[in-house]
């Protein structure tokens, strides 16, 4: 490998302890019993003994829904592809409530892979299992990073109105960097308009994005995406550092250093968003908790 392809030392992570470890191994078995997809295991998010640990008193976990075959091909992305993806599972949006009930969750992310087969893209899917969430789970808060349903305002407004507390949709990138970071049926104005279209169904719900960084964008083209976010009403942000899932996947073209990530931290601040996490290792479901502790939700 090359030296860009060594991870620097900010990039290591170490194993939670103590009672932080008590709490992830008994979430970890409660997962592995009721065998449903966590993204949190699936991409080896190197937060997991955080976020599943509560280091904060709030226990998160992403979840992974609609199966693990997405009609896309994103060129980061290690989610498997095919244009038919097997049915939906009619049972999921119950079992996934039974599920998150029996874990003691205090947050949960919801993600699915992208259904273009589908006529109405798993919109309907989404709601259902957000429905079932809190019914069983009425204290819970939910988050469902969603796709961008071909930016169907119809379908966007089922999933912002399905009672969840955050509607997140990731940007990815800068807008040049699209066509090479995300699958073509993808794009940089779609993606906002869906953002504001789900700000314009439920303006209480929060609405979130997120930005990989280290894929070859430059620091004016960071500005203006996250400028271009406050246009379109997106209330949260979050920057990471992206990783290659595999020798498959597009390279990292920077390391970007912790300080540039904190610079970022406070410029997004100072442009008004209610909440901005940035930092290497932040992914979009990083710390989703603080939103509940800090009060910006209940
Ligand atoms: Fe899971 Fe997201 Fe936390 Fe990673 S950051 S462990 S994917 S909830
Ligand atoms: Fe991966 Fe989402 Fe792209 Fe599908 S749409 S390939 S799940 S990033």
């Amino acid at each position: 490998a090359s030296a860009r392809e060594r991870k620097p030392a900010w990039l290591r992570t170490s194993a939670p302890t103590g009672a932080a470890r008590a709490k992830f191994d008994q979430l970890h078995s409660t997962v592995k019993d009721l065998n449903l997809a966590t993204v949190c295991e699936e991409a080896q998010c190197p937060n997991i003994g955080e976020c599943w640990g509560g280091g904060e008193g709030v226990a998160t976990a992403t979840i992974m829904v609609m199966g693990d075959t997405c009609t896309r091909g994103c060129s980061f992305c290690a989610v498997k592809t095919s244009n038919r993806p097997a049915p939906l599972d009619p049972a999921e949006p119950d079992s996934v409530a039974a599920a998150v009930a029996s874990w003691g969750l205090d947050y949960v992310v919801l993600t699915s892979v992208d259904r273009d087969d589908l006529p109405d893209q798993g919109s309907e899917h989404l709601a259902s299992t957000v429905k079932a969430l809190k019914a069983k789970s009425p204290d819970l808060l939910v988050e469902v990073l969603a796709p961008d349903f071909q930016g169907r305002a119809d379908l966007i407004r089922t999933v912002t109105n399905s009672g969840l507390d955050v509607h997140a949709h990731n940007l990815e990138t800068v807008e040049r960097l699209q066509g090479r970071v995300r699958d073509r049926r993808a794009g940089y104005k779609q993606s906002l308009a869906v953002l504001e279209a789900a700000k314009a169904a439920n303006p209480n719900v929060l609405t979130k994005t997120s930005l990989m960084l280290g894929v070859g964008e430059r620091p004016e083209e960071i500005i203006q995406t996250l400028r271009d976010c406050r246009e379109a009403g997106v209330d949260v942000v979050t920057l990471g550092q992206y990783l290659r899932p595999s020798k498959r996947h597009l390279p990292v073209a920077e390391y970007v250093h912790p300080d540039k990530f904190a610079e970022w931290q406070a410029e997004g601040e100072a442009m008004g968003f209610v909440y901005v996490a940035s930092g290497p290792l932040v992914r979009s479901s990083y710390k989703a908790g603080e939103f509940f502790i800090r009060g910006l939700l209940k």
